[in-house]
C-alpha cells in the first residue's frame, strides 16, 4: 500500500474528500495548497490530520515548486485547476493553469524515485464538448470542439489531459499515470465555498434560472468521485481513464424532484422551456449571458446524454449513490453553509 500521498488543490471541493478518505485509510497526506495553514479548518480538524496531514503551499503556476513536495510520495493525486465557468481571460485564467500546471506537476513526479502512480482529475468535458443525441459516450471519446471561446473550461480540461497522456508518452517516467473524468460533481461540501457545480442548485433554488430548460445533467456524488480517485491510485491493474458518472437527470425531473421534496418555497422554475420552441428562445437569450453560461446554452440544449460508466464500476468496484439521495444531501449542505436561505427556519 502507498503510505504517503500528495493531492494538490487540497482546498477544493472534490479534493478536500479526498483529504478525508485518505485519512481515515490511515495514510499520510501531504496536501498542497495556496494559502496559510489557518485558513483550511477544514482540513486540519479532519480525524487523522493532526498526525498525518501536512499543508503545504504551492501555487501550479510556480515551476518546479512541487519538486520537493512530491519526492518522498508514493502516490500523486493532480486534482488542482480551476473550475470556472465565466472568466475574463480564459487562457490565462483556464488553460495556462490547468496544462502548464499539469505539466509542471508532472515533471516534479519524474523527477521523483518514489512516485508510482499519478491520478489526474479530467472531466467528462475532456470526453465530449457537447451532448449527441443516439450517441453513448465512453473512455474513448475525445472532446474536439472546444476552443478558448466555445466552452473554455471544457477547453482547458481537454488540453490539461492531452497534454498529460503526451508527457507520459514522450518522457516515459517512473510512474504510470490515471485518470478520472467525472461528470457534474454534486454533495454535500467539507469546506465552506460554494463549489460551481453545487452552485447550480442553489441558483436554481434561488431563481436564478428563469424557466426549465432542455438540460441533461450526468450527476455523480463528490464523496464517489473521491473514492473513485482512491481506488484508482490502490489498485494495481487499474489504466487508462475512467469515466464516472452515475445517472443521468433532465432538469425538469430534478426541479419536480426538488418540489416534491418539499422545496415548493424557494424559487424554483416553473415556467417549462423544455421544447423545440423554448430552445429556440432559450438560444437567444443565451447571447444575452456571461459567455461561458451562454455558449454552454447553445452546445447542450435540447441534445439527450448517454454514457456507458461499466468501466469504472467493473474495474474499481464502485457503486454509485443515486442522483436523487445526492441532491437530497446537497440541498441541506448549501442551507448549512449559508449559500442558501433556511425557508424552514
Ligand atoms: P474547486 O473546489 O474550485 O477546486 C479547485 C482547486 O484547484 C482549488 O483547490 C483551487 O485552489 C485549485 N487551484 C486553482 N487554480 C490553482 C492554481 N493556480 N494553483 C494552485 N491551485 C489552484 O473545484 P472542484 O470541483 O473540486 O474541482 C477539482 C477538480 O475536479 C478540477 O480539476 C476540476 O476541473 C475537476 N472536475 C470538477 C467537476 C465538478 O463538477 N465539480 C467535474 C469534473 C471535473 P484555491 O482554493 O486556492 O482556489
Amino acid at each position: 500500500m502507498n503510505d504517503k500521498v500528495c493531492v494538490t488543490g487540497a482546498s477544493g471541493f472534490i479534493a478536500s474528500h479526498l483529504v478525508k478518505q485518505l485519512l481515515d485509510k490511515g495514510y499520510h497526506v501531504k496536501a498542497t495548497v495556496r494559502s496559510d495553514a489557518s485558513k483550511y479548518p477544514y482540513l486540519t480538524s479532519l480525524a487523522g490530520a493532526d498526525k498525518r496531514l501536512e499543508l503545504v503551499k504551492a501555487n501550479l503556476l510556480d515551476n518546479g515548486v512541487f519538486d520537493s513536495i512530491v519526492a518522498d510520495c508514493d502516490a500523486v493525486l493532480h486534482t488542482a485547476s480551476p473550475y470556472i465557468v465565466n472568466v475574463k481571460d480564459p487562457q490565462k485564467d483556464l488553460v495556462d493553469p490547468a496544462v502548464k500546471g499539469t505539466l509542471n506537476v508532472l515533471s516534479s513526479c519524474a523527477k521523483s524515485s518514489s512516485v508510482k502512480r499519478v491520478v489526474l482529475t479530467s472531466s467528462m468535458a475532456a470526453i465530449t464538448d457537447e451532448p449527441q443525441d443516439g450517441k453513448i459516450f465512453s473512455e474513448a471519446d475525445w472532446n474536439t470542439k472546444s476552443d478558448l471561446k466555445r466552452n473554455p473550461y471544457y477547453y482547458s480540461k481537454t488540453l490539461a489531459e492531452r497534454s498529460a497522456w503526451d508527457f507520459v508518452e514522450s518522457s516515459k517516467p517512473g510512474f504510470d499515470l490515471v485518470v478520472i473524468n467525472p461528470f457534474m460533481v454534486i454533495g454535500p461540501s467539507l469546506s465552506p465555498g460554494l463549489n460551481e457545480s453545487n452552485k447550480i442548485f442553489s441558483d436554481m433554488l434561488s431563481g436564478k434560472y428563469p424557466a426549465i430548460m432542455a438540460l441533461i445533467w450526468g450527476i455523480v456524488d463528490v464523496r464517489d468521485v473521491a473514492k473513485a480517485h482512491v481506488l484508482a491510485m490502490e489498485t494495481a491493474g487499474a489504466s487508462g481513464r475512467y469515466l464516472v458518472s452515475n445517472e443521468t437527470m433532465k432538469m425538469q425531473d430534478v426541479v419536480a424532484y426538488l418540489n416534491q421534496q418539499g422545496y415548493g418555497n424557494y424559487k424554483l422554475p416553473k415556467v417549462s422551456l423544455a421544447s423545440p420552441f423554448g430552445n429556440k428562445i432559450m438560444r437567444l437569450l443565451s447571447y444575452t449571458q456571461p459567455k461561458g453560461s451562454g455558449s454552454y446554452l447553445r452546445s447542450h440544449l435540447g441534445k439527450g446524454m448517454s454514457y456507458d460508466n461499466s468501466k469504472v464500476k467493473n474495474e474499481l468496484g464502485i457503486e454509485f449513490i443515486s442522483a436523487k439521495q445526492s441532491i437530497s444531501d446537497t440541498i441541506p449542505d448549501l442551507i448549512k453553509w449559508k449559500h442558501l436561505k433556511d425557508k424552514a427556519a
